[in-house]
């Protein structure tokens, strides 16, 4: 069984050498009544937050740390689908399709019930239960409908666009009545933004040199809603330009991630007098909007109104450089391995 570990903790943005493939035993049965699974991992989940698991904190910022860190040497966990190839849990059969917490690696052995489901795939790829029709769509939907409470009309502002979280965001912002402009860090981004997925406009950051004033040119109306994904200069810029009452959903903050030293500092006075409502959030909150969100969602992607925008690496060992590749910007959409067929 192989599987991805850091050699140690990462401090800053990720590197190959961060990482190392190891492989141990894996028999691959188990005595009925045991209650372990064993998961022949097909396609699993690269997500930005990862690297907040990965640093080494001191116990008292620990306390504010929502996800447990990643022990140096252990498999990196995280959101799947496998297939069942052993199982002593009478809940699961050998050859079910599962979706749950699996790891960066061939195999994942899984000893707690309420850690693994079985999937309806209801005719998508598996692929899109990994981003679309999981954890990546549940945080677009349930960030941009419960927190940002849109009304049509409004105009919406989206960072990280091409990505994961983003591009759905906009997809449901505009299939909704919004106005909807996206950054993304390159032309070719900008590009499939307008022409594929429908924003109404969108600008290259990296480009810009006045982030404040490139706002007010796509926003001379001022931005009602601004769907964060990346916190920084880029925030602090959007509340310059955000009219009264605007609403910030704070989703992620991952050019602070990478920088222990970086924060957002936006002008606290705006937020007073344009009464601005800024709402961190996540997504493990609206588990119980998931039906709704996937309903629609699939609704969505059956009539077309919805484009899947996936980017998939080939192998376990491809897991470091593809989550590497998050933080250079190099992917477009949800960012998955593919561990195996099926
Ligand atoms: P993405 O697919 O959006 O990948 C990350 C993207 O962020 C990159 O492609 C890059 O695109 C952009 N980026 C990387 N570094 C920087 C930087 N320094 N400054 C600005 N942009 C940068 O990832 P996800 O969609 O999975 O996640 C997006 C955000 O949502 C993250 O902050 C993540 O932590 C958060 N998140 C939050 C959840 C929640 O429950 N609150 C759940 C899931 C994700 P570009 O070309 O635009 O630079």
């Amino acid at each position: 069984n192989r599987y991805v570990t850091i050699k140690s903790h990462v401090d800053g943005a990720p590197q190959e050498s961060d990482f190392e493939l190891k492989a141990t035993p894996l028999a691959l049965s188990l005595d009925p009544g045991s209650n372990e699974v064993i998961v022949k991992n097909l396609y699993v989940s690269i997500d930005p937050y990862q690297i907040n698991r990965m640093k080494s904190y001191s116990s008292s910022q620990k306390n504010s740390d929502f996800a447990v860190g990643i022990i140096p040497g252990e498999a990196i966990d995280t959101y799947g689908v496998g297939k069942v190839v052993a199982s002593g849990n009478p809940e699961f059969d050998k050859g079910d399709i599962v979706a749950g917490l699996l790891n960066w690696g061939e195999y994942t052995v899984i000893k707690a019930s309420g850690m693994l489901n079985k999937l309806n795939h209801m005719g998508f790829p598996l692929s899109y239960h990994v981003g679309i029709l999981g954890f990546s769509g549940l945080t677009a939907y349930a960030g941009f409908f419960e927190v940002c409470k849109p009304k049509k009309g409004d105009k919406v502002f989206v960072s990280a666009a091409s990505g994961s979280v983003g591009n759905l965001v906009g997809q449901f912002a505009k299939l909704f009545g919004c106005y909807v402009v996206g950054c993304a860090g390159s032309k070719e981004k900008v590009a499939l933004l307008k022409e594929k997925l429908g924003f109404d406009d969108a600008f290259n950051y990296r480009e810009e040199t006045d982030l404040k004033s490139t706002l007010k040119r796509y926003f001379p109306n001022g931005i009602d809603i601004y769907f964060d994904n990346v916190g920084g200069e880029m925030q602090e810029a959007v509340i310059d330009n955000m009219n009264i009452n605007g609403k910030v959903a704070v989703c992620g903050v991952i050019s602070e991630y990478t920088d222990n030293e970086k924060r957002a500092a936006p002008r606290m006075i705006d937020v007073v007098y344009k009464r601005i409502k800024i709402q961190g959030f996540l997504a493990g909150d609206y588990l119980n909007n998931f039906a709704d969100f996937l309903s629609t969602t699939c609704d969505h992607l059956r009539t077309g109104k919805i484009q899947p925008l996936e980017d998939i690496s080939d192998g376990v060992e491809s897991a470091p450089s593809a989550f590497i590749s998050l933080f250079r910007g190099q992917n477009i959409g949800k960012k998955i391995v593919k561990i195996a067929e099926e």
